[in-house]
């Protein structure tokens, strides 16, 4: 660990630290939420979602490198078990247990929605004390921004797809 880059952080790195890896035990199940939906999904506008889900998933990854990566700097360890990460986690775990499109896109806008809001915190948190974790949150958190846009945007046009459906009957 660099005790100088540690020496800047202007709070408690322990408080931190668990405060990252409540975000990483987020992250993975993110991303198994999707990376599952998927696989299991179905429904009109399928390929749209599959390609959406599977980008996503991506995302979340990239996310959890973002957040091990500065668990580690500080000194830390990021967690090791996936037992942990129901323990830590604030978003939770949605099964895709019903794989129709609409479902699956309106579980994720849900995890998407409780992501933004832990981005937010930690920006709010960090903003004085730390500006490296600081500007990965922010990172993390346009994404985030991003992704509740897209999977609103589908389930947008899925909609309109099923009145015009409606209204032909
Ligand atoms: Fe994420
Ligand atoms: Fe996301
Ligand atoms: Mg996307």
């Amino acid at each position: 660990m660099g005790s100088r880059g540690i020496s800047i952080v202007g709070m408690d790195v322990n408080e931190l630290v668990t405060i990252l890896n409540k975000a990483l035990s987020d992250e993975w199940l993110a991303h198994y939420q999707y990376w599952v939906g998927s696989k299991v999904v179905a429904g009109p506008m399928k390929d749209a979602v599959i390609a959406e889900l599977v980008q996503h998933a991506a995302e979340e990854m990239g996310h959890a490198e973002l957040l091990s990566t500065r668990i580690i700097q500080l000194g830390g360890t990021p967690v090791l078990t996936p037992e942990q990460w129901f323990k830590s986690t604030t978003c939770g775990y949605d099964a895709p247990e019903d794989p129709f499109v609409q479902a699956v896109l309106q579980q994720n806008i849900k995890g998407e929605q409780c992501a933004i809001g832990v981005y937010d915190q930690l920006m709010k948190l960090t903003k004085d004390a730390d500006p490296v974790t600081y500007n990965m949150a922010l990172q993390i958190l346009e994404q985030e921004v991003e992704h509740e846009q897209d999977l609103q945007d589908l389930l947008d046009d899925l909609k309109i797809m099923l009145s015009r459906c409606h209204m032909s009957e």
